[in-house]
């Protein structure tokens, strides 16, 4: 037998009877996006590498360990980073910033509100939750106007508004302020000085973060190291002033929308772009990669990037991860009607294929076949089917002769709201049996009137 071929380590397949579900998030994201005035923008799933290092900092562990690089097939390890080259999109704010610049949207507008929907990438080693090639759904606002606690109240918000309305509940919002640049130089030389006195119980990857990337120490999921984090005092000592002004009209802004939240000090994030306000949004049912979405403020990458120095925020929704909770609901797909065709002398025996050959048409199936479509209420069936979807309604009905239980079943299967049966006999008449699947009910139709009633 020929080896079968099956699809990459941590990616996923998106199967029919599920994509109903990912279409829902799709539409309802949108509706309430456009509600929010943000407007769609799609960039290429790669780009150049440097940009990804640029924006999220060398000593991330996207840029680290899980970047997929498409021009070497070299690993990309600690010490041999390459900034040349291309790679796929580990996350979508540096394209979109890239792009921002590339168009001069700031001489267009003084805030651009952008979103994304779309398939992102990161050599993670793959678990429940964690792949390696998931989707996001995220969010920009970026321009000369952005820097306002309103705008990032507004962001927070929508990120709750959206999952919400994908109908999760007992959503928690934390959030927290790292403060200008110099404010989490402060933060970041707190950390270590706190944590200096436990390095060596830390574990082998933080011992290499306390240096390179002492935030990163707060998210470690070792348990040894969780236990040093939470005997840390943190505050929010190293904001500046202007800096803790700014995040308390952050939160007076949430309370006036209602938005629940909690202020979580050892809540930072691994890239080094956020700036300010960021927050994170997780779900108990998630286990240990709880998160659904998480976001923040990024005030220099715009102008580190080669741009003007504009302020801008955002954020990002795992919808794997969204459909996880929603605990794999699948959707029956919505068929307006359904065709069940019977006579009571027709061959109910399509001769199965044979197993050599399952694909050929045979000399039986031939015979079997023409008979069939002798038959009025196969011809009928066939006829109206192909005209109820031309006045736009969606139709179906079996193909393989099989007994009107059998069709019946099918059609409830397929979720079928409405169910035409066509009978030898009824066709004499030239009606046919019009069923509502959800009232029960059932009412005689002149063929030729069929379509107008469904209409
Ligand atoms: P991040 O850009 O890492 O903050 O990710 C934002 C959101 O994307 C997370 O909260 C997750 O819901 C989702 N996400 C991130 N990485 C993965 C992954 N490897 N697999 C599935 N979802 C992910």
């Amino acid at each position: 037998m020929t080896k079968k071929i099956s699809l990459p380590r941590g990616t996923a397949d998106i199967l029919p009877d599920e994509i109903a579900a990912w279409q829902n998030l799709e539409t309802t994201a949108r509706t309430i996006l456009k509600n929010y005035r943000y407007q769609e923008i799609r960039t290429p799933v790669f780009e150049e590498t440097g940009l990804f290092v640029r924006s999220l900092g060398g000593a991330s562990d996207v840029v680290q360990k899980q970047m997929l690089n498409l021009s070497s097939m070299k690993e990309v390890s600690e010490t041999s980073l390459k900034n040349e080259g291309l790679s796929l999109r580990p996350e979508a704010t540096a394209s979109i910033v890239r792009s921002y610049i590339q168009n001069s949207f700031d001489k267009k507008e003084s805030l651009s509100k952008l979103y994304y929907i779309g398939p992102m990438f990161r050599g993670e080693r793959p678990q429940k939750g964690r792949l390696r090639q998931f989707h996001q759904i995220g969010v920009e606002a970026i321009g000369p106007n952005s820097s306002i606690p309103s705008l990032d109240a507004e962001i927070i918000a929508l990120s709750v508004h959206l999952l919400t309305s994908f109908g999760l509940k007992d959503l928690k919002l934390k959030i927290n302020s790292l403060g200008t640049k110099e404010d989490k130089e402060k933060f970041s030389g707190l950390l270590r000085e706190q944590l200096r006195k436990n390095i060596s119980s830390l574990c082998e990857d933080c011992q290499q973060r306390f240096d390179r990337n002492v935030f990163r120490i707060l998210d470690c999921k070792n348990e040894g190291c969780k236990k040093i984090v939470a005997g840390l005092s943190l505050g929010q000592t190293h904001l500046s002033k202007l800096s803790q002004d700014y995040f308390s009209e952050v939160k007076k802004a949430l309370e006036l929308w209602n938005v629940p939240y909690e202020v979580s000090p050892t809540l930072v994030r691994g890239l080094d772009y956020y700036t300010h306000t960021i927050f994170e949004i997780s779900h108990k049912a998630l286990g240990s990669q709880d998160a659904l979405g998480a976001g923040g403020r990024y005030n220099g990458l715009v102008g580190e990037l080669g741009g003007n120095n504009v302020g801008a925020i955002g954020f990002a929704l795992g919808m794997e991860r969204i459909l996880l909770v929603k605990s794999k609901e699948t959707v029956k797909s919505s068929l307006e009607v359904f065709i069940v065709y019977h006579k009571e002398s027709m061959g109910l025996n399509y001769t199965k294929s044979s197993a050599e050959s399952p694909q050929e048409y045979t000399a039986q199936h031939a015979k079997e076949f023409g008979a069939l479509m002798e038959t009025e209420a196969y011809k009928e069936a066939f006829v109206l089917l192909n005209n109820i979807r031309k006045i736009g309604i969606s139709a179906d009905m079996s193909y393989f002769p099989a007994s009107m239980k059998s069709q019946m079943r099918l059609a409830d299967k397929l979720g079928a709201k409405r169910v035409i049966i066509i009978g030898e006999n009824e066709l004499k008449e030239n009606v046919v049996m019009l069923k509502d699947m959800e009232k029960g009910t059932q009412e005689k139709i002149l063929l030729d009137k069929i379509c107008e009633v469904l209409k």
